[in-house]
């Protein structure tokens, strides 16, 4: 199971019958995007010998040492860390779901979501990342001028650091229908969610015909 979505904060898969885990810590564990890194952590120690040769073999899994250094530092102020982003990414969200441009927001944190069930009994609180879909009849121009003008989110794939990013996503999903409108993800860093608000609200200029 890859568990970089929760994290060993929220979920620990071993307890729920999961035999080999991967996680990516250049995530929240790093928390400044500065910690290309992952962990493998396998149940028997079997299935660790064969992983722990196939990286050798194939020279994956070397971590530089000064990302270690900074893991080291940083891994017990996580669960801190992403309650605060999770905090914020709530604020986000609310104030979202009061917007005329935006048709729905995307999180398993809400009721309407069809994973909230799941998400209630596995992991319980959330985490920095949701996307919203805005209202169709918004062209191309008008989602890149909005997000052009945001000014403390930055556009960029790897999430879990201090710094918000905002990333125009494409969604490729078979089991369920995909949004009319465009998608936007977000990642919501630990800024004051007030300053965050007052960006996104200024952003909106460019949602006007
Ligand atoms: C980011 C991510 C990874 C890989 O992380 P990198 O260290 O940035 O390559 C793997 N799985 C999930 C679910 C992720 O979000």
């Amino acid at each position: 199971m890859d568990n970089t979505w929760a994290s060993h904060i929220r979920f620990k898969p071993l307890e729920h019958g999961v035999d080999v885990v991967v996680q990516a810590t250049t995530k929240y564990e790093g928390g400044y995007g500065d910690t290309p890194s992952g962990i493998v952590i396998a149940k028997h120690p079997e299935d660790m010998q064969i992983i722990a040769d196939e990286l050798r073999a194939t020279g994956n899994g070397a971590v530089a040492p000064t990302t270690c250094s900074r893991l080291y530092h940083r891994i017990d102020s996580t669960e801190e860390r992403l309650n605060q982003h999770a905090d914020n990414a709530q604020r986000l969200i609310d104030w979202f779901l009061k917007q005329p441009f935006v048709t729905d927001v995307l999180s398993p944190t809400l009721e309407t979501s069809p994973y909230h069930e799941r998400f209630e009994r596995y992991f319980k609180k959330g985490n920095c990342l949701f996307s919203i879909v805005l209202r169709s009849d918004l062209s191309a121009k008008h989602v890149e001028a909005f997000v052009d003008a945001l000014n403390l989110f930055w556009v960029a794939e790897s999430w879990g650091g201090h710094l918000s990013l905002v990333l125009p996503v494409h969604a490729k999903r078979e089991v369920a229908p995909l949004p009319a409108g465009y998608v936007l993800r977000f990642h919501a860093g630990l800024e004051d969610y007030q300053d965050l608000l007052r960006d996104l609200s200024q952003a909106t200029r460019c949602l006007c015909k």
